[in-house]
């Protein structure tokens, strides 16, 4: 590996609570010359909030829908000697967000990775869930389609432990009506706000949940915890 190649750095930013940017973080997004960003307009502004000098750094728009474009311009960035750092809207980088090919291309061309952790969703919930720890599966974003979601729900098993999904708040209602119909008897745990002013903790069944929210109108961020019991098996389908 050459010496003058430079540093692909996957920097955790907040998901909430700007408090929660590390020394680290600050320090990385300071340096480098480049930042990938998935929002050019947003990590602006989370710069500014953060009192980081933007000049003379070039912000790079790397998301979902360009990633397979930008991931070798990134690259090629990263050949000339120039250090960039991977941010997302937030949270940690490459976690249902993009990342990961820029981070394998990286890899295959011995370019190094630094990943500078700090907060992610799914981390923080499970942390303070209440749920078994010790196992746990991510499985990303809910399905979009209710069909697609029931069979999901009805394919979880014990041995995953805690399962952990990303939820838009606009179908949590729908989403946990499905989850108590696949898996009535399952312990549940909705995160939602973590880090915010609106910070909340929902225990309990789906239909629990599912009651305490009758009426309102779910807003904000939203991860679902779902833990079975060691004999849960889903009811026979209709
Ligand atoms: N990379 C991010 C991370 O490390 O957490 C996740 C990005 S994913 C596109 C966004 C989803 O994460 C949201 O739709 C929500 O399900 C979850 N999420 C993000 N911020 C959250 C928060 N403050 N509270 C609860 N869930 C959150």
């Amino acid at each position: 590996m050459s010496q003058d190649v430079g540093t692909l750095y996957l920097v955790a930013t907040p998901i909430g609570n700007l408090e929660d940017l590390t020394p680290r973080a600050r320090r990385i997004l300071t340096d480098v010359p480049v930042i990938a960003c998935e929002d050019t307009r947003h990590t602006g502004l989370l710069l500014s909030r953060l009192g980081i000098d933007r000049a003379g750094r070039r912000l790079l728009a790397y998301h979902d829908v360009n990633e397979r474009r930008q991931a070798p311009i990134l690259i090629g960035l990263l050949q000339s000697g120039q250090d960039c750092a991977l941010v997302s809207d937030a949270g940690t980088p490459g976690i249902s967000d993009p990342g990961f090919r820029v981070v394998r291309a990286a890899r295959e061309f011995g370019i190094p990775v630094v990943p500078i952790p700090g907060p992610c969703a799914a981390v923080a919930a499970l942390s303070a869930s209440g749920l078994p720890t010790d196992r746990f599966t991510f499985l990303g974003f809910v399905a979009p389609k209710s069909a697609r979601r029931e069979r999901q729900f009805r394919e979880l098993r014990p041995s995953q432990g805690t399962c952990i999904f990303y939820v838009p708040a606009r179908n949590l209602g729908q989403v946990l009506d499905e989850l108590a119909a696949a898996r009535p008897g399952c312990r549940v745990v909705i995160a939602r706000e973590l880090t915010k002013v609106f910070e909340e903790f929902l225990i309990g069944t789906p239909a629990e949940c599912r009651g305490r929210l009758a009426g309102r109108s779910v807003k904000g961020e939203v991860t679902l915890l779902v833990h079975l019991a060691d004999d849960d098996a889903p009811p026979p389908e209709a």
